[in-house]
Formats: C-alpha cells, sequence, structure tokens
C-alpha cells in the first residue's frame, strides 16, 4: 500500500492537518507539530493531543503514514556551541512532540557547516547530536532528508547519509527520506526509469533502502546537479512524470509517507489523484 500525500497546513489547530489531507485525497501527509520559524513551541495540551490523535483515528492515518517535519532554524552540525546547544535542545523538543502525538518519525534537514568546518566534523556533530535526541526520547526515528547540496548544506551525497548513520547509537532509531528534487539537484538522475533505477541502486549499496522512512516527490525547476532547491509540479520541472510513475509502482516504497512539497496547493488533488492511479488504486 502506498501513502501518498502532501505537506499540509496545521493552522488553528494540529488536527486540521488530517483534515486538510483527508479533503484532498490523501493517504498520508506531512506537517509541522509547532511553527515552523520558532525555536521553541509553547507546550502540547492534552486537548491538543486528544484532538490530533482522534482526527487521525477517524480519518485513518496510522503513524506510518505521517512525517512530520522539524523547524528549518535547526542546524544539528552547527560549527559554533552556542548554536549547536540551542539547536539540539530545539531538535529534543521537537522529537517529544511528537512523542507526546503518538507518532514514530521526525523529518529533518541534516545541518550545515557554514564554511567554519570540514565536512566530516559536520557529519560527525549531526550523528552526536541525534544520539542525544534519541536518550532522551523513546519511540520516534530521526529520519535525515537528504539535501539539494545548497550553500553549506550536507546530505547533498548519499556518503554523507551513510557516515551519519554509521556513528549513530541505536540504528533502530534512525532513518532517511528522500527527496526527488534534492536527488536530482545534488546531482543524480531521475529522468527515466533506467536512471531510476541506477540511483536507487546506488541509494540502496551506500546507506541500504531498509533506512527508508519516507520520500518527498518534488519536480525540480533547475537542472541536473544545480545544486539549486527549488520545487515544481509535478510532470512541470526537469525530471517529469516517469520518475513519479515509477515511485508508484515501485513496492519497495510501499508502507511509507510519499509527500508532496509542490509549490502548488490547488494542484495537490490532482496530483495525489495520478499518483494512486499509477499505483493501481481505483480513485
Ligand atoms: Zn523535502
Ligand atoms: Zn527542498
Amino acid at each position: 500500500m502506498k501513502y501518498f500525500g502532501a505537506h499540509v497546513s496545521a493552522a488553528g489547530g494540529l488536527e486540521n492537518a488530517p483534515r486538510n489531507a483527508h479533503a484532498i485525497g490523501a493517504t498520508g501527509f506531512a506537517l509541522f507539530t509547532k511553527n515552523q520559524r520558532q525555536w521553541i513551541g509553547k507546550p502540547l495540551a492534552a486537548a491538543e493531543i486528544a484532538a490530533f490523535r482522534r482526527a487521525c483515528d477517524e480519518l485513518g492515518y496510522a503513524p506510518a503514514q505521517i512525517l512530520p517535519h522539524d523547524s528549518y532554524l535547526i542546524n544539528l552540525g552547527h560549527p559554533d556551541s552556542e548554536g549547536l546547544e540551542k539547536s539540539r535542545a530545539a531538535f529534543v523538543e521537537e522529537m517529544a512532540r511528537c512523542q507526546q502525538l503518538g507518532l514514530d518519525r521526525l523529518n529533518f534537514h541534516p545541518g550545515s557547516h557554514l564554511q567554519k568546518i570540514a565536512e566530516e566534523e559536520c557529519l560527525d556533530r549531526i550523528a552526536a547530536s541525534i544520539d542525544l535526541a534519541l536518550e532522551r526520547t523513546q519511540g520516534v526515528t530521526a529520519v535525515i532528508e537528504n539535501t539539494a547540496g545548497q550553500g553549506s548544506n550536507l546530505g547533498y551525497r548519499f556518503e554523507h547519509l551513510a557516515r551519519i548513520i554509521e556513528r549513530v547509537s541505536d540504528k533502530s532509531r534512525v532513518g532517511i527520506c528522500i527527496d526527488t528534487c534534492h536527488t536530482f539537484a545534488a546531482g543524480y538522475d531521475l529522468r527515466t526509469a533506467e536512471a531510476c533505477d541506477a540511483t536507487f541502486d546506488e541509494l540502496d549499496r551506500i546507506v541500504g533502502l531498509e533506512y527508508l522512512r519516507g520520500i518527498h516527490l518534488n519536480d525540480a525547476m533547475k537542472p541536473l546537479g544545480s545544486r539549486v532547491d527549488r520545487h515544481a509540479p509535478l510532470g512541470e520541472g526537469q525530471i517529469g512524470w516517469e520518475c513519479f510513475r515509477y515511485i508508484a509502482r515501485d513496492a519497495r516504497f510501499d508502507g511509507i509517507p510519499l509527500i508532496l512539497e509542490t509549490p502548488d496547493e490547488s494542484r495537490w488533488a490532482d496530483e495525489i489523484a495520478r499518483l494512486r492511479a499509477f499505483a493501481g488504486e481505483r480513485v
């Protein structure tokens, strides 16, 4: 079973996220559990947690269909101790929020060296940050997203993800999320079924597909290897529909959230319907 969805709004209450997902025919969704531009959110109230869980139950969203995303401010590989401490505290808090909400994974961007430390040193800091968060929470997997490699962001090579995982103590609670736009921008081709075979084989060889806990489905505005992170609607970028058809039909991507972060929200229902049709579902 494929879980197709989008990164939906939780404005007005977290329980609105599953409702917004249901309204566009999604069988999965992503959300921020707090304002993504703030360091620390206000603590979740018992009523808010209950309302979210009730809406997920009613609309049929289990934890494996939900991919929460952390704040963009967090940099778990921060070169300065002050920035690193602040990021680690905020990340632990985000993991704890997921735990409280009954969610089993948290998607985040690995971090950036800000031209101040070597890539390896930054990757090792990220792994240590993950260890810390795993020690302080239970039942939530830290899901590292690959990046386009814009600026000093790490995670643009599959080897970066592998190195972080290698250094995390509890491998049962670390995973990866592959963003198709980021993958393509980082230089891995996805334009044909053969290119997808080669890219996912490489991912399997370097990291291992058993770590896959989600996929972000985005077309890319910029060309292969541009290192620029600009999402496009499916089929309207440089990647094209073939990649999304490939993912929808491949059983290796069953049972995890497959999430749109495409720019035009008004088209999400159509994009999801098309993906579900590719997967052979009757929509
Ligand atoms: Zn993404
Ligand atoms: Zn992106």
